[in-house]
């Protein structure tokens, strides 16, 4: 069965944000746009978000290292808060694995939220349901964007191309060969909820980015050329002199 999901690659995450505000601005936008929907200037602004990105210390100082981690639904493979919706308002699609709440069938009760052991689900306090990542499934099946385009917001923001997409049950999609290659894993396996979403952890090694995704609407000059990586035989004296 396709089994839609995110793998996240923490060894390139900067914590940048982008993939929390291009999420907001696609999914809920709210007065504000991108920002928070209550207070969204001042010290406590609050509201609906899909995707965060959590970041923390992890080591001994002197010896620490800063991580920065973007969670969102992972689209579990046997999801627990599907079965304890008492509406059927929170549900699993057949076709592509997607986890979605039909906020029409949705009455706010935050069962599903309490079962969710990733704490993924946010209600929306304006509309009173339950909310959460989507894949962007209003888009990503959307014929009048080019292909290119058919892909969640927050992998289209991303700057260093950390976020992957596709079906993890094709072994040969992007997705499974980064999960296969660079030692994927799943959050929390021991909750036997399966989740569709992976993490690439820390490393040395760094995965190619996509061509696709280089080109950017913010390239006055339209120069596509990806360089060599830094310090790779390729590189020459002319490629980091010439931009
Ligand atoms: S991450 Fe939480 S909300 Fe998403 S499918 Fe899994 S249990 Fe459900
Ligand atoms: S908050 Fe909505 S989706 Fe969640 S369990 Fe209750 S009715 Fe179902
Ligand atoms: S946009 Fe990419 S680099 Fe920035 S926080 Fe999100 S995943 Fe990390």
């Amino acid at each position: 069965m396709k089994q839609l999901a995110l793998v996240i690659d923490l060894n390139v995450c900067v914590g940048c944000h982008a993939c929390v505000t291009s999420c907001k601005e696609w999914n809920t936008s709210g007065p504000a746009g991108f920002l928070a929907d209550r207070n969204p200037y001042d010290a406590d602004p609050s509201g609906t978000f899909f995707n965060r990105v959590q970041t923390f210390e992890i080591g001994a100082y002197p010896k620490t290292e800063t991580v920065h981690f973007p969670k969102s639904c992972l689209h579990c493979e046997d999801p627990p808060c599907v079965p304890v919706c008492p509406t059927g308002a929170s549900y699993k699609r057949a076709q592509d694995g997607i986890v979605l709440v039909d906020y029409d069938k949705c009455i706010g009760c935050k069962y599903c939220s309490w079962a969710c052991p990733y704490g993924a689900r946010e209600l929306d306090q304006n509309q009173r349901v339950m909310k959460k990542c989507t894949l962007c499934v209003d888009r990503i099946y959307d014929e009048s964007l080019p292909q290119s385009e058919r892909k969640p917001a927050c992998v289209l923001a991303c700057p260093t191309t950390a976020r992957l997409f596709g079906d993890v049950n094709d072994p040969d999609s992007v997705v499974s060969v980064a999960i296969r290659e660079n030692g994927g894993y799943q959050l929390m396996p021991e909750w036997g909820t399966n989740p569709a979403n992976h993490y690439l952890p820390r490393r040395k090694t760094q995965i190619s980015i996509h061509e696709d995704e280089l080109i950017r609407v913010d390239n006055p000059l339209k120069k596509e050329r990806q360089l060599p990586m830094p310090g790779s035989e390729e590189q020459t004296l002319d490629d980091i002199t010439s931009w």
